[in-house]
């Protein structure tokens, strides 16, 4: 069955490919079986994350285990997006997409976004009013609620009881619906794809065409090496398995180019096919698809070499440093939806003095850049929760040998 919908997504992805270069524009008429599909996936986010972070949490009873996933996560989450800037800062270096460019200025003009401080954002967390938080569909603000019902349930007890079942049945549910909508996959990737394929000719994409690759080689290293080595090393499993079994959730990622959007995919593969326990996957990968953009990091860090190649500035080591750190916060606080990377590169941009106007050379490609980006982004989320599951699993079973003594 499974290997029946990788099949078809496989399939999908080729006629998507094959109909966009032939119709070319026309192919937007299949459009709505891709908004269609993107509907289906993002109403299941909201209940299904609230429902399996309370059941992760209620099932683990111990606040303790829940900071050391925390502490864990967060660590990983770091490390990665500094290797990821780090890289495309280098491959930037390495490919020199930005000289001799042969694309113009149409002259249009970038605006800012005024982006709201650390402290605001760290105190956003807490809900005012949770009911509010489902409602706009605020992750973060929706992690931090489910927590505490999950703390509180525990604390509770029998008398909770009722509540804790309800979550539990309820968590059943959405597992099955985003079983039932990840059938029809196939149909949205292809509805999804072909039009995005269609609208992007030659001539749009030949002049950045070095960006391009360096962006694709850059993603493939950032998973075949870096993400690889993490889950052989730190989680026991073969770079094979977790790529093959990642697999449909990258599709989606790459066709969609959002990472909240996938969510429910992701948890899908790395609950069924990668075999992680759903307490660590359900706290792991909503933190992830909203503060964790490897992709997005490598994007700003190639970017950044190229809009400064092509103003001929040449930026210096310390600079280089601040890219990095900036770049790091920006892709924390990029949210995973189109397009959210390209606008918190003004941060960057801004806090090394390059010209605000270098993104509209990019931003016609950019969801080409998206699409590739989004896909490392929920890999990475996927690999922190291969690690962080097997090391729990691993403390459990040292705790199991100490107790039998
Ligand atoms: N589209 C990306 C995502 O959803 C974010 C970005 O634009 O970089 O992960």
């Amino acid at each position: 069955m499974r290997k029946n919908l990788i099949w078809q997504i496989l399939i999908a992805f080729v006629l998507a490919i094959i109909s966009g270069v032939i119709f070319g524009d026309k192919i937007a008429v299949v459009a709505p079986l891709g908004d269609l599909f993107l509907r289906l996936i993002k109403f299941i986010i909201v209940p299904l994350i609230l429902s399996t972070i309370i059941v992760g949490i209620t099932s683990t009873e111990d606040v303790q285990k829940l900071g050391r996933l925390g502490g864990k996560t967060v660590a990983y989450y770091l490390l990665t997006s500094l290797i990821a800037i780090s890289l495309g800062l280098f491959m930037g270096s390495i490919f020199k997409p930005g000289l001799e460019t042969d694309i113009k200025l149409s002259g249009e003009k970038v605006e800012v976004q005024e982006s709201e401080g650390v402290i605001d954002t760290i105190l956003n967390i807490v809900p005012t009013n949770p009911i509010e938080s489902l409602v706009t569909g605020d992750i973060l603000q929706i992690i931090f609620f489910a927590i505490f019902i999950g703390i509180g349930i525990t604390l509770v007890g029998k008398k909770a009881d009722p509540v804790k079942h309800f979550f539990e049945g309820f968590a059943e549910i959405m597992y099955k619906i985003t079983g039932i909508v990840m059938a029809v996959a196939p149909i949205g990737i292809y509805g999804l794809l072909a039009p995005v394929i269609g609208e992007y000719g030659a001539h749009v994409l030949l002049p950045l065409f070095k960006l391009i690759i360096a962006m694709l080689i850059t993603c493939l290293i950032h998973i075949g090496v870096i993400y690889s080595v993490a889950v052989k090393t730190w989680g026991n499993m073969s770079p094979i398995t977790f790529i093959k079994g990642m697999l449909p959730a990258a599709m989606v990622a790459f066709s969609t180019s959002s990472s909240s959007g996938t969510l429910p995919v992701t948890m899908k593969c790395v609950e069924d096919d990668l075999k992680v326990s759903k307490d660590v996957s359900s706290f792991v990968l909503p933190l992830g698809a909203t503060i964790n953009m490897d992709g997005t990091a490598i994007y700003q860090g190639l970017t950044v070499m190229f809009i400064a190649q092509y103003y001929g500035v040449d930026l210096t080591l310390s600079q280089l440093g601040i890219v990095a750190l900036i770049a790091t916060f920006a892709s924390i606080g990029t949210a995973g939806v189109p397009g959210a990377g390209m606008i918190m590169l003004t941060m960057v941009l801004t806090a090394v003095n390059l010209p605000l106007e270098g993104i509209a050379l990019v931003a016609g490609i950019d969801r080409i850049l998206d699409m590739m980006r989004t896909t490392v982004n929920i890999v990475g989320d996927a690999s922190a929760s291969v690690v962080v599951d097997a090391s729990e699993k691993r403390r459990a079973y040292k705790e199991e040998r100490v107790l039998a003594g």
